[in-house]
């Protein structure tokens, strides 16, 4: 679509459909003059350290820019002010932080190398990997909730190829970056910085969640990670075959026990396969701007919208916003 008609349509959705209530569920109203917001201006620039002072003005950006993407970033001592309006510029290098939302970032492209669809290496999600997602957030999920105690927690589709997870708790918000950073390391068993695959040191953080990761993780891993890969963990054809009968008759009561003997290879390889694989700048970026809920991913055209469960989620629930026009 040329730019011009696509700006069109995108400011007739801000126009028409978009509710800026939307954005409160994850965002406290009594402190949205003190957030930061950033756009992407549909065939230009990147556009960041705005503030508004009510939430109609924010409304009235979306729809009189064409705005390709629109974020939020954390609260800040004072509103901000670009050049906009002849102020004197204040940027959030100007001004202290407050707070933020613990937010983790979920992509299925981070998963390119365990994915075995046609979406590897070209940037997008289909329903064979968009598994991969669900289970990465069952885990996330759990583990915020009982180890670490987090109740707050809301979900969104991000309109392109994942997730993010807001927690909401007070406790969350003013987390300094190495707080953050400190429960990113306790979830993170996957540190693969070069992408090669190599599952480092898993045996005292694997452990600890191995209950987790073999009841959330392992049923889906069986079932839909081809056959030779359990070849290389050595599990036999036979013994391959007995769990997916098992696991497809739903007569086990723990996953656990269908498992060969090899334990600890399995788990090696269920964290390989499945285990999330969270963007962790995103987390612990204090000052990193977030999707905000409600607008649209216009390279796909999708909006950004909350997720009751994540677990059962799937992209045909997705909303495409020339649908909403
Ligand atoms: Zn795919």
């Amino acid at each position: 679509m040329a730019h011009e008609n696509l700006g069109k349509l995108l400011k007739k959705f801000y126009q028409d459909r978009f509710k800026p209530d939307y954005i409160f569920k994850v965002v406290n109203p009594e402190r949205f003059a003190y957030r930061e917001f950033g756009f992407d201006i549909l065939g230009s620039h990147f556009v960041r350290n705005r503030s508004f002072s009510e939430p109609a003005h924010l409304h009235e950006y979306l729809y009189t820019f064409p705005v390709a993407g629109a974020y939020i970033g954390a609260e800040y001592e004072f509103p901000l002010r670009g050049t906009f309006g002849g102020h004197q510029p204040i940027t959030i290098h100007d001004v202290k932080w407050i707070g933020r939302e613990l937010v983790f970032d979920l992509d299925a492209n981070e998963y390119d190398p365990v994915r075995f669809c046609s979406c590897k290496g070209q940037k997008k999600v289909c329903e064979e990997c968009w598994p991969l997602m669900q289970d990465a957030a069952a885990i996330i999920d759990e583990t915020l909730r009982k180890d670490f105690g987090f109740k707050k927690i809301v979900w969104v589709f991000t309109g392109g190829r994942g997730y993010h997870c807001w927690v909401l708790d007070k406790e969350a918000y003013s987390l300094t970056q190495e707080q953050r950073s400190g429960i990113v390391s306790y979830m993170q068993l996957i540190h693969d910085p070069l992408g090669e695959q190599r599952i480092e040191d898993i045996s005292s953080g694997a452990e600890r969640l191995k209950e987790r990761i073999f009841r959330l993780l392992g049923k889906q891993f069986v079932l839909n990670t081809p056959e030779k890969v359990f070849a290389e963990i050595n599990i036999k054809k036979t013994a391959y075959k007995r769990m997916v009968t098992t696991l497809t008759q739903g007569s086990y009561s723990r996953f656990i026990d269908v498992v060969p003997k090899n334990h600890e290879a399995f788990l090696g390889m269920l964290i390989k396969y499945r285990y999330p694989r969270i963007d962790h700048k995103v987390t612990i970026d204090t000052k990193r701007l977030i999707r905000l809920p409600g607008t649209i991913h216009s390279r796909t055209g999708f909006i950004v919208q909350y997720v009751d469960d994540p677990v059962s989620f799937t992209l045909d629930q997705a909303i495409h916003f020339e649908t909403e026009l």
